[in-house]
């Protein structure tokens, strides 16, 4: 799933393409993508994008209006985990199979644009569960229905962090990626994150103590600047090669290579369509969270979710290593 550095970037570039161009139609591939019925899809066309914006993992296209502020329209945009962007010769054909809508923009309308040309966003998903939504709201207090409220972490100070993750008792796996805990954050750069405070993805959020909190704030930073400083440095005419698995990532996606840091193999644990993926000798003292404790505990089984292995290590107390 395309997560804050990955929605960041393509922000900044559908931003400079589209500010200051009027939408002059969507066209949808199928009319379940859009999930909103009032305002009529129709009442954007021709309208002039004033920003373009990230709320959650949400990207959102805000139009002019001759309205209040607060009767905005919005058109917000959803990739879930396989939905991306391609930017395209105004009128291009929406792509077949993965194609699921197409924008086109006209020529820039006002002198803001940093663009002139006209164009077209191609909204494609390439999996078989279709997943990816378009909604259009008029006004904030619709736009901000459609997420959870999840604390945006670049935002947020250690205090604020520090109330989020106390405010439930969970694994910091699963905290971090909980949408309605922190915005922004997925499967991916929440293993990153992990590895680098140096923490064990299944400690309970319950047992960190302030100086642990100080640390997971300065990775959570770290990771995410650093990384939408190098996806913005690679991104060239437009990203294109938008994926959860990079190269130069430390434990994500990396099961049995070595760390950077220590060269120890990286371990992960499955749970139904996900996994994280850590080093044991820096996050976890050196034990494997899938030895045979674990197995005995989960009975042969491995979670389906986060939310099933919280039970089990609560159930087996203490016996396992955090
Ligand atoms: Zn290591």
């Amino acid at each position: 799933m395309p997560e804050l550095p990955d929605v960041t970037v393509y922000i900044e570039h559908v931003a400079r393409r589209t500010v200051g161009h009027p939408l002059e139609r969507i066209r949808l591939a199928s009319p379940f993508l859009l999930r909103t019925a009032d305002p009529p899809i129709a009442t954007v066309f021709g309208k002039v994008v004033r920003r373009v914006t990230r709320l959650g993992k949400r990207i959102v296209l805000t139009f002019e209006t001759e309205k209040k502020k607060d009767e905005e329209l919005h058109l917000v945009i959803h990739l879930m985990i396989a939905g991306r962007f391609r930017w395209k010769p105004h009128g291009t054909g929406i792509p077949g199979k993965i194609g699921l809508a197409a924008l086109d923009f006209g020529p820039a309308a006002t002198k803001s644009a940093t663009e002139k040309d006209a164009g077209t966003l191609i909204f494609t998903e390439a999996s078989s569960k279709k997943r990816a939504s378009l909604h259009l709201v008029r006004g904030q207090a619709a736009l901000l229905a459609l997420a959870p409220d999840g604390l945006e972490v670049l935002d947020a100070s250690t205090e604020e962090l520090a109330d989020r993750l106390r405010s439930e008792n969970h694994t910091l796996k699963r905290a971090l990626t909980d949408p309605h805990l922190f915005s922004g954050i997925g499967n991916a750069y929440s293993d990153e994150i992990l590895h680098h405070a140096r923490m064990s993805p299944v400690k309970l959020t319950s047992r960190l103590t302030d100086d642990e909190i100080r640390t997971l704030h300065a990775s959570i930073r770290e990771v995410l600047v650093t990384w939408t400083d190098r996806l913005r440095a690679r991104s060239g005419e437009f990203p294109e090669q938008v994926t959860a698995f990079q190269p130069e990532m430390a434990v994500h996606g990396k099961y049995g290579k070595p760390c950077p840091r220590c060269g120890g193999r990286v371990q992960r644990i499955r749970y139904a369509d996900n996994e994280m993926n850590y080093c044991p000798a820096c996050q976890t003292e050196g034990k494997l969270l899938a030895d045979r404790s674990l197995s005995r505990l989960m009975r042969g089984d491995w979670p389906k979710t986060l939310e099933a292995l919280e039970a089990k290590k609560e159930r087996g107390r203490a016996s396992l290593p955090e």
